[in-house]
């Protein structure tokens, strides 16, 4: 009887894997469609300088306006892809999409710089950079200085040597880099030294708690320390009040992204929005400061 259940139970779990299976095919047909029919759009998020009160860049971050769901985060659709060949379709075509918005602007007169996040897989397949290049000749009208490439610290330490030589390439057609989610994995500043990167983005779980947790302030503190040490600037990701921005201040990081700044917002919306910027007096006090 024993054997006979466990027989049964084989069989469920089997039927049940199968299941899922076919879900995540389906789910990946679905995307497949989303990318094809023009679901996918990018929203931008502002970077600003908190002394200056200048806006430095926006960040492009992917979102999927899904008929029936709504608009969906990464978070919801970035999984489904993740180890597939459709995480570098969908990234070659965000690189598309951000190079058509840099040209939009510079049509307006608007030289603002793009970050654009970078898979990990997406940086390290083999033609990566002339495929780049290939994108950058197809819009001589955009300097390819305004381009900034996200890249996980994770990624980036996975293989130091073959993300120096993507990195190394990239630099030389124009491109600049920053290293994206600091502090996540679990490497040193003396190691990311190596790499080209302009600036260092500390991820905002460290910055949401520094002012609450000890630990994510000395965190928070070291690699600003440590980022000005070698000469790098330092961003911090997750800024959601005026409090974090003095705080932040306080230890010398200017650069700024987060929810107290400005949500992720379309492109239309991002120019009223630079229009009212700094938007409070409290922020306006701040950026009196340089
Ligand atoms: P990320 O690159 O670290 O982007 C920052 C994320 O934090 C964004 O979430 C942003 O909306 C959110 N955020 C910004 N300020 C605040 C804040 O003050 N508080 C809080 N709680 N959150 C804040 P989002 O847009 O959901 O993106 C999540 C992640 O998905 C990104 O993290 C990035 O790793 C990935 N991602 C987004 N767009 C793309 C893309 O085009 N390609 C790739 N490969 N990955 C992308
Ligand atoms: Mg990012
Ligand atoms: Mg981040
Ligand atoms: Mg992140």
């Amino acid at each position: 009887r024993a054997k006979q259940r466990g027989r049964d139970t084989f069989h469920f779990f089997d039927a049940d894997q199968d299941r899922q299976i076919q879900v995540r095919h389906e789910q990946r047909q679905r995307f497949v469609e989303a990318l094809a029919h023009g679901e996918l759009c990018l929203y931008y998020q502002p970077q600003v300088n908190m002394a200056s009160g200048e806006v430095i860049g926006v960040e492009a971050l992917i979102r999927w306006q899904h008929p029936v769901k709504g608009l969906l985060s990464p978070a919801c659709f970035l999984p489904i892809i993740e180890a597939t060949p459709l995480e570098v379709d969908l990234g070659e075509w965000v690189m598309e999409q951000a190079l058509r918005q840099l040209s939009a602007w510079q049509r307006r007169g608007m030289a603002l710089p793009l970050s654009v996040n970078i898979s990990p897989a997406h940086l390290l397949t083999h033609d990566f950079c002339p495929r780049l290049a290939a994108l950058l000749k197809r819009y001589p009208e955009v300097p390819p200085s305004l381009l900034k490439l996200e890249v996980l610290e994770s990624a980036a330490m996975h293989d130091v040597k073959l993300a120096l030589a993507r990195m190394t390439c990239c630099r030389a057609l124009g491109v600049r880099f920053a290293i994206d989610d600091f502090g996540t994995g679990f490497s040193s500043l003396t190691h990311l030294r190596q790499l080209p990167v302009e600036l260092i983005k500390i991820d905002q779980s460290f910055v949401r708690d520094m002012l609450s947790d000890a630990d994510d302030m000395a965190i928070v503190e070291s690699v600003i320390y440590m980022a000005k040490r070698f000469g790098r600037a330092m961003l911090a990701e997750g800024v959601e009040s005026v409090a974090h921005a003095e705080a932040l201040l306080a230890l010398g990081c200017e650069l700024a992204q987060g929810y107290g700044i400005a949500r992720p917002m379309p492109a239309d919306a991002l120019c009223d929005w630079m229009a009212g910027w700094p938007s409070s007096t409290a922020w306006q006090a701040l950026a009196g400061r340089d």
